[in-house]
């Protein structure tokens, strides 16, 4: 776990823990180290630790026990302004009546920095976030993107070492959102800083982080790149809440499958013989464009509401055209050693 010398841990948190009240910790004891100039995203389904993790960091929460150390430097029991992070706020809460000049600027006013240098340093951060042209303009004659560069910049002009975003996109319509975190994802890597991101979308966390860290009632389920937690989820938790595993209870374990690497053959065909199998029907048969999705079911547990009798299976458009499968069909599903990996129980 020691991060190389080449990439110092920008951000460390150790036995990081939040109560609330006398139930159960909302943040248990997390140790995380986050690589300098790293992308990471914290995950995890709503109500499971991610802001109050990320408000520990940013000194707007204390901490009920464990440390936050920023570059070695042990930064638990410092306020906010003095930590060296910054945040960026859903919908970017921008001032409407200021100007974009004006709203970067605001932080060092309140710091009681002369109007002349505060005014030349906002300017200075908006041109890096090529918003120079139009510093006069107030927030509700920018576009989304701009207005996201202008919270960016206001964001920077503290010089922090980490950026803290706490579900930026979430308040934004689906198509803004996708412009949004390639910009996000493009400025992260311009400015080599290191960048929390809070999100609830296992989607927006793939598509933007170095790092995932996948969260679930206080507790990390697992950290890794996109591709291993994807590929390779640790356990049922993370399997079902990344989506698209089918996790299949087998004599030897649980094990968990990609759904568009699991086989499937009708009952009465010997395409899949050989291979481990499971018998299912066909519940559901979704037209999703370049794939087709079909819904499963184990067949002696259709009354069960048992979460690991429910499997699904991608097939390409041009597989599910060769080889139609209906409602009600009858059906193998089966896989292959190398696709299936041991899931923790
Ligand atoms: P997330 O951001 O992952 O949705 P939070 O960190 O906001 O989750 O909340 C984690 C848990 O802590 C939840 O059970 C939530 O109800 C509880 N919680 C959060 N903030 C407070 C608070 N100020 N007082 C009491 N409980 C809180
Ligand atoms: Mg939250």
């Amino acid at each position: 776990m020691t991060a190389a010398p080449s990439q110092p841990s920008a951000i460390e948190v150790v036995g990081l823990t939040k109560r609330y009240g006398t139930g159960k910790p909302a943040v248990d004891s997390i140790n995380l180290r986050i690589a300098s100039g790293s992308y990471c995203c914290l995950l995890g389904p709503s109500g499971c630790g991610k802001s109050t993790t990320l408000r520990m960091i940013a000194g707007h929460e204390s901490v009920s026990s464990g440390d936050v150390l920023l570059e070695n430097r042990n930064i638990t029991n410092l306020p906010a302004a003095e930590r060296g992070t910054a945040m960026m706020f859903q919908s970017f809460a921008l001032f409407p009546h200021l100007s974009a000049l004006d709203n970067v600027a605001f932080s060092l006013k309140m710091k009681g920095v002369g109007k002349a240098e505060r005014l030349a340093k906002a300017q200075d951060l908006l041109e890096r976030v090529a918003m120079g042209q139009l510093a006069g303009r107030k927030p509700g004659e920018l576009s989304g993107g701009q207005q996201q560069r202008v919270a960016l910049a206001r964001a920077l002009i503290t010089q922090p070492k980490a950026l803290l975003l706490d579900e930026p996109l979430s308040a934004l319509d689906p198509f803004l959102r996708i412009q949004m975190r390639a910009e996000l994802r493009r400025w992260q890597k311009e400015l080599g800083l290191t960048f929390i991101h809070v999100t609830h979308s296992q989607e927006e966390a793939m598509a933007l982080a170095d790092t995932m860290v996948v969260m679930n009632h206080g507790v990390i389920e697992q950290c890794g790149s996109p591709h291993t937690i994807y590929n390779k989820p640790l356990n049922e938790f993370v399997a079902r809440f990344m989506g698209g595993h089918n996790v299949i209870e087998t004599s030897a374990g649980k094990i968990g499958v990609r759904t568009d690497q699991t086989r499937i053959a009708h009952a009465d065909s010997s395409e899949t013989a050989g291979l481990p199998s499971i018998a299912a029907v066909v519940t559901d048969v979704e037209y999703q464009g370049t794939y087709v999705l079909l819904g499963l079911q184990n067949p002696g547990s259709s009354h069960a509401v048992v979460a690991t009798a429910e499997y699904a299976v991608m097939l390409s458009e041009g597989q599910f055209s060769a080889k139609p499968f209906a409602v009600g069909d009858a059906v193998h599903l089966a896989w292959t050693p190398e696709s299936a990996h041991a899931l923790q129980g």
